[in-house]
């Protein structure tokens, strides 16, 4: 029988490659409820989308620490989806804006499922480790890395603290254990607590908490680029200073997919024909067929549109659209690529304009 490797749940492993951080998204097939753990601000739309279109209900945010390499995406989340954000209560009155203040062995449930928190403090005193209640998967932020540890040099890091909470607290756990880290700066995505029990070069095999220590403080690292921006941003939860949230664009109801794509309803556009350019991507003899035009559309095959997208203005927001919405979505790549500052897919192509009987033209009509 195959191992079922991450139990029942709906689980996502996301990174963000400018600050090598990990973001979880982890979900309860039934009830569709599901939480996001250590969000990254750059990142929001598309975590957004990816709820959207996994179609979850996200509970809460959390983050396993007061991060100093990047800003959390906790606070955009909220706005957006009405969340709670949980971090640890052990950073006291200097976090600002937090809904739930966690702590050793508290729970956070979301639908079916739940996950344990484990105070693992060390890196900095608030530093939280998440384990599912099967203890298949724990989260341990930047407590434990794969073959690595977080660093203990700033922010009430401390490496003897460090030391009992990697073997106290999630050594502990079976072996089988799967150990997802905040960051991974090689590309490696997982381990599990037998192999770091084992081979951990900080503190596996033999090692003692004097030899973690002695390790520790000869590590000499450089400190965070970031790091002055991302603490104080993050003791907001990630409230930017203008409180504002990132849009894709704002000259229409744009959405970013998770595919990166961005796209458009068919009944907004069919509202505001007269202020946008509807460009068909369809080949030519797709024109004619059965399905018809959108008025006032112009024509450019795919094909031709690399070679052809100056005949295009550009003072107003171009709507690609095909049959089903996929060819014209790679004409959008195709026209954002040229420059072309605003730019959108029509959702579900003709096909969806046709379901809700939005106006056409068909044969040889003038548009
Ligand atoms: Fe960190």
């Amino acid at each position: 029988m195959r191992q079922q490797l991450f139990s029942h749940l709906i689980f996502r492993q996301l990174f963000d490659a400018n600050s090598s951080t990990y973001t979880y998204l982890l979900g309860d097939p039934q009830s569709r409820r599901a939480v996001y753990i250590d969000t990254v601000f750059e990142r929001h739309l598309r975590d957004l989308a990816l709820l959207q279109e996994l179609e979850l209900e996200l509970l809460a945010t959390l983050d396993t620490h007061c991060h100093a390499d990047h800003v959390t995406g906790a606070w955009l989340m909220r706005q957006a989806t009405g969340c709670r954000i949980g971090i640890s209560g052990r950073y006291g009155d200097s976090v600002v804006g937090a809904d739930l203040r966690l702590d050793n062995q508290d729970c956070v449930s979301f639908g079916k499922s739940s996950l344990e928190v484990r105070a693992t403090p060390g890196h900095t005193d608030g530093c939280l480790t998440f384990v599912t209640d099967d203890r298949r998967m724990a989260f341990t932020g930047d407590c434990l890395l794969i073959r690595g540890t977080g660093r203990c040099d700033f922010q009430q890091g401390n490496a003897s603290r460090l030391y009992h909470s990697i073997t106290d607290r999630i050594f502990t756990l079976p072996d089988e254990c799967l150990i997802f880290p905040g960051h991974d700066y090689s590309g490696r995505t997982m381990s599990t607590v037998g192999e770091e029990r084992a081979h951990n070069p900080r503190l596996g095999g033999k090692g003692n908490e004097r030899d973690f220590v002695g390790f520790m403080e000869s590590l000499n690292l450089p400190h965070p680029k970031q790091i002055a921006v991302a603490v104080p941003a993050n003791l907001r939860c990630g409230e930017p200073q203008d409180g504002k949230l990132p849009v894709p664009a704002l000259w229409g109801p744009v959405r970013q997919s998770y595919a990166g794509l961005l796209e458009i309803d068919p009944e907004w556009v069919a509202e505001h024909l007269q202020e946008v350019f509807v460009l068909d991507v369809r080949q030519p003899d797709e024109l004619a067929d059965g399905v018809g035009r959108i008025p006032g559309s112009g024509s450019i095959p795919l094909n031709e549109l690399k070679a052809r997208h100056a005949e295009l203005a550009r003072d107003r927001p171009v709507i690609a659209v095909c049959h089903a919405g996929m060819r014209s979505g790679q004409a959008t790549v195709i026209l954002r690529e040229a420059g072309f500052p605003q730019v959108a897919n029509l959702k579900g192509g003709m096909l969806a304009w046709q379901e809700m009987e939005l106006p056409v033209v068909r044969g040889h009509e003038v548009a």
